[in-house]
């Protein structure tokens, strides 16, 4: 990534000049761990994928976040090539019944679905507060396509 260039393209195409560079590893990282994008010590998260309105530390608003779907495909993409490689590696190697299949691979892809939802999701916040998608650019971001979002569902 070239961060000596003199003008800073983020997604979208837009010049938004006089806006610093946002760090994308970091933010991603940050929010993976469940803490603000931006200071990388106020939470994140005030429930499992609820996430806070403001940071309470640097009171950066999270609430601009538009993750929707995209934390759950991620899950799914990776979840689902773990749990297949391991289910036909066990195939090969072990002569377990269907049961005992059913009775390893269900569980497993459950808990590590659940394990990965949070992370996931504040990863794609991360990448949205670098970039200044949405509301993170300080630009309104008109919520007409997405009716069903309200206060109580962010
Ligand atoms: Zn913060």
């Amino acid at each position: 990534m070239d961060h000596a260039g003199g003008v800073n393209q983020v997604f979208g195409g837009e010049n938004h000049t006089g806006k610093p560079q946002r760090p994308l590893w970091d933010a991603i990282k940050r929010g993976m761990l469940g803490k603000c994008p931006h200071c990388g010590k106020g939470r994140l998260f005030r429930a499992y994928t609820k996430t806070v309105e403001r940071c309470e530390v640097c009171n950066e608003e999270i609430y601009h976040h538009r993750a929707d779907d995209l934390p759950a495909y991620l899950v799914i993409t990776v979840v689902g090539h773990i749990v297949l490689t391991m289910f036909l590696a066990a195939e090969i190697l072990t002569n377990w019944s269907s049961w005992q299949h059913l009775s390893i691979w269900v569980p497993l892809t459950l808990i590590m679905s659940l394990a990965l939802l949070q992370p996931a999701k504040g990863a794609v916040i991360g990448l949205q507060w670098a970039n200044y998608m949405h509301g993170f650019g300080g630009e309104h971001d008109g919520l007409e396509t997405h009716p069903e979002i309200t206060e109580s569902a962010r």
